[in-house]
């Protein structure tokens, strides 16, 4: 099927249609593994979907059509990948459509992830991560920082796992070759990053302008 067809892309760009696929697993699949929503879960998906609804100007497809989310095999990347890009895109997009309140975003996805993300071993380290510290997040710039960081703590966490895909190593990201300015070294040697560079370099890759709509871009 066209499913499984191997789409080439661009590995340092972010596709439109990797987003579209993750708000129909997580709108379609997901959400409706669910009979009954209700109480503290039901405001959750009604701020996850007021962020959503704020942000992505995104379609709602009839199925998955994976690109910058495709796996070497069927159980590597796919959605959870989507839901780390989606999420990024949501914090640098709030930005852009002249949102104020980092929490609003940062609150939406994580109680999303708590109440519904199917992986609940991933839930329960990322309310752990969230717990620590991302109520201290006051803008939206942090915001940004803040989940790239803590996506890096996963990154680096999961490096060498079984569920890591071969092809696609986990790395701290943005590799050197990605974002050359993003990387510093102290005298000491000692690797760091720029986090001005960094910034500017976020808000361009996961920009509206920068999304790719055509996956043969
Ligand atoms: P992903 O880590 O999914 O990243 C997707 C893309 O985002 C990458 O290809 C890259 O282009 C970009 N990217 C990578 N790092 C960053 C960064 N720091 N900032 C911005 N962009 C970046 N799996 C587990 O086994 N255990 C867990 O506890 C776990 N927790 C998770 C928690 C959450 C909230 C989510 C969404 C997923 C979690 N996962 C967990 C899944 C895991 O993190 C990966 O999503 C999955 O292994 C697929 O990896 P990937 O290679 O597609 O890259």
């Amino acid at each position: 099927t066209t499913e499984d067809q191997w789409r080439p892309f661009n590995g340092s760009r972010v596709y439109m249609a990797d987003l579209e696929s993750t708000l129909h697993y997580s709108l379609r699949l997901e959400l409706a593994a669910h009979p009954v929503i209700k109480g503290e879960a039901l405001i959750t998906l009604q701020r996850y979907i007021s962020v959503l609804a704020k942000v992505p100007n995104a379609a709602l497809p009839e199925g998955v059509r994976w690109v910058g989310c495709q796996g070497s095999k069927p159980h590597f990347r796919r959605y959870p990948c989507g839901m780390w890009t989606l999420f990024h895109v949501l914090t640098v997009q709030a930005e852009e459509a002249a949102g104020k309140d980092p929490q609003e975003v940062l609150q939406a996805m994580r109680s999303y992830v708590h109440s519904f993300f199917g992986c609940r071993a991933c839930a329960t380290h990322f309310e752990n991560m969230a717990k620590d510290s991302m109520s201290h997040v006051g803008t939206l710039s942090t915001a940004m920082l803040w989940l790239w960081s803590r996506h890096n703590h996963v990154n680096n966490r999961l490096a060498g796992a079984l569920s890591e895909d071969p092809h696609f190593p986990k790395i701290q990201w943005p590799s050197p070759e990605l974002c050359p300015s993003c990387h510093g070294v102290k005298k000491s040697g000692e690797h760091t990053w720029n986090q001005e560079e960094l910034l500017t370099f976020l808000r361009s890759h996961f920009s509206s302008e920068h999304l790719l709509s055509d996956y043969l871009e």
